[in-house]
């Protein structure tokens, strides 16, 4: 089987690593030459499994891929409405959020533009092996893909995104009866549009509403119970104030702050993005409500303050066990399939925990360059991108703080790269062994 080396091998093409790819061909072109993207999808897209035609950005268009780091950036949201024509359409309707197919088409678009990076789609990796040297060392990676053929680098840099949630309690329900959000396009398109089938949703997200939003087109005739554990829908209750704490420049002072007072922000902090949904979310949804009622129609409805206490298949149907969190009471659901808006694993990524157990970590951390922390010398480094909210903060999976993370890393990898040309080991220490102002000064 093929075996290839690039310096920097960047796995996932999402927004993270694009941004990176455009940050390595401004600041860094020599390592830009040498850097090659992969990822699993046939196509470039943003959010693939839902993809929906009417659901937006939540955030300004300016936190694309490069404005935030470098304003004057060919790869700009702007330039790409500018160079595809739709720039007089996107400044009259007057909206700073675009539609996701729109950022889906802008990522495509840089993709399309880069210079220097190469991006190969349709390679899944499946598993980061270390690279030793004869003594010990560590000098590289190798990755490896599905088809069985691997590519070796010094560098590596990992943006798959997070794991997908399934509660252990639905965990042993038969695959083909449970849809994931993440997977809520092709599970779909499994199923026909027809039919009257019984649905349950769970979670309360963002993810969650736009499913059952979605669901009364692509289903139409279906009877859906969305069941959650809180009291009901809410608005996310973020403000302009709670908003600066998405600030990039926001990430140094949230790295410096003590372990339990970073906890304490991000419980502050925890409903601003997540179990919660925008108000524009909101208010469509009762307004759908409202009318279902108008026309005696109870075939959507919501199960509130309920936990999901067991799951089994049985006859060819999913029983769901309800508890009543208010009054202890338990019933059964019975349903066609189960769709989950549950959100995202908080533990590393299996990709992630596996390379760590490889080189015998006990724990994924990285610098504040975004350096997996390596206790031991090495000539090779790991960055993670989108996965580092407990040391970075709540901006670190979104949009907000990926420009400038591009950067960090960037620098970092140069700093990294300078070290091993002076022939000094590199040891990822929190900070970095080269602090990012040392090799700005360069
Ligand atoms: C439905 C939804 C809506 C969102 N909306 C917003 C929003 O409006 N604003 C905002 O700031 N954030 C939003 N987010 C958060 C989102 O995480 C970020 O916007 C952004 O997509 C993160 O980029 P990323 O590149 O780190 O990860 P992702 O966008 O998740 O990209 C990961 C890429 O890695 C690829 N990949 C995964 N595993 C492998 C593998 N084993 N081998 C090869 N390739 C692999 C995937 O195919 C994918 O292309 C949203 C998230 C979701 C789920």
């Amino acid at each position: 089987m093929t075996r290839r080396e690039v310096e920097l091998l960047a796995i996932g093409a999402g927004p993270s690593n694009l941004g990176l790819a455009a940050a390595l061909e401004e600041l860094a072109p020599d390592l830009a030459d040498n850097t090659l993207i992969i990822d699993r999808n046939p196509t470039i897209e943003w959010q693939s499994g839902l993809l929906l035609p009417w659901a937006k950005s939540q955030v300004s268009f300016l936190k694309d891929l490069v404005t935030l780091r470098n304003p004057r950036s060919r790869f700009t949201f702007l330039n790409f409405l500018k160079s595809t024509g739709r720039l007089d359409d996107f400044i009259n309707l007057g909206n700073q959020s675009p539609y996701r197919l729109e950022i889906s088409a802008y990522l495509n678009w840089v993709a399309e533009s880069l210079a220097r990076v190469r991006v190969e789609l349709g390679q899944t990796c499946v598993s980061i092996d270390p690279v030793r040297s004869a003594t010990g060392t560590l000098t590289g990676w190798v990755t490896r893909l599905a088809d069985g053929s691997s590519i070796a680098s010094r560098y590596l840099v990992i943006a798959t995104g997070r794991d997908p949630n399934i509660p252990p309690v639905l965990a042993g329900l038969p695959p083909n009866r449970v849809i994931h959000s993440t997977r809520y396009r092709p599970g779909i398109a499994g199923l026909q549009r027809q039919l009257p089938y019984r649905l349950a949703l769970i979670g309360s997200s963002q993810s969650a509403a736009e499913v059952f939003r979605a669901l009364r087109t692509d289903l139409p005739d279906s009877d859906v119970a969305w069941v959650m554990r809180s009291i009901g829908p809410t608005a996310d209750p973020s403000s302009k104030f709670t908003n600066e704490l998405y600030y990039p420049s926001y990430v140094d002072e949230f790295f410096d702050t003590p372990a339990t007072g970073r906890a304490l922000i991000r419980q502050e902090l925890y409903k601003t993005n997540y179990s919660c949904m925008t108000p524009a979310m909101l208010q469509s949804l009762y307004t759908d409500f409202y009318r279902d009622r108008l026309n005696h129609r109870y075939d959507r409805r919501l199960i509130t303050m309920t936990e999901v206490t067991a799951a089994r298949e049985d006859n060819g149907e999913v029983v769901l066990e309800l508890t009543d969190r208010k009054s202890g009471a338990v019933s059964e659901l019975r349903r066609d399939m189960v769709f989950l808006g549950t959100g995202f694993n908080w533990q590393p990524p299996k990709l992630v925990q596996g390379l760590a157990d490889a080189i015998g970590l006990d724990r994924v951390e990285v610098t504040r360059g975004y350096r997996l922390q390596i206790d031991e010398p090495t000539e090779a480094a790991c960055y993670l991108q989108g996965i580092n909210e407990a040391t970075h903060g709540i901006g670190d999976s979104l949009l907000s703080v990926l420009a400038h993370r591009a950067k960090d890393i960037t620098l970092d990898v140069l700093a990294h790269r300078a070290a091993m040309q002076d022939g000094t080991g590199v040891r990822a220490t929190a900070h970095g062994a080269n602090t990012l102002e040392q090799i700005a000064g360069r």
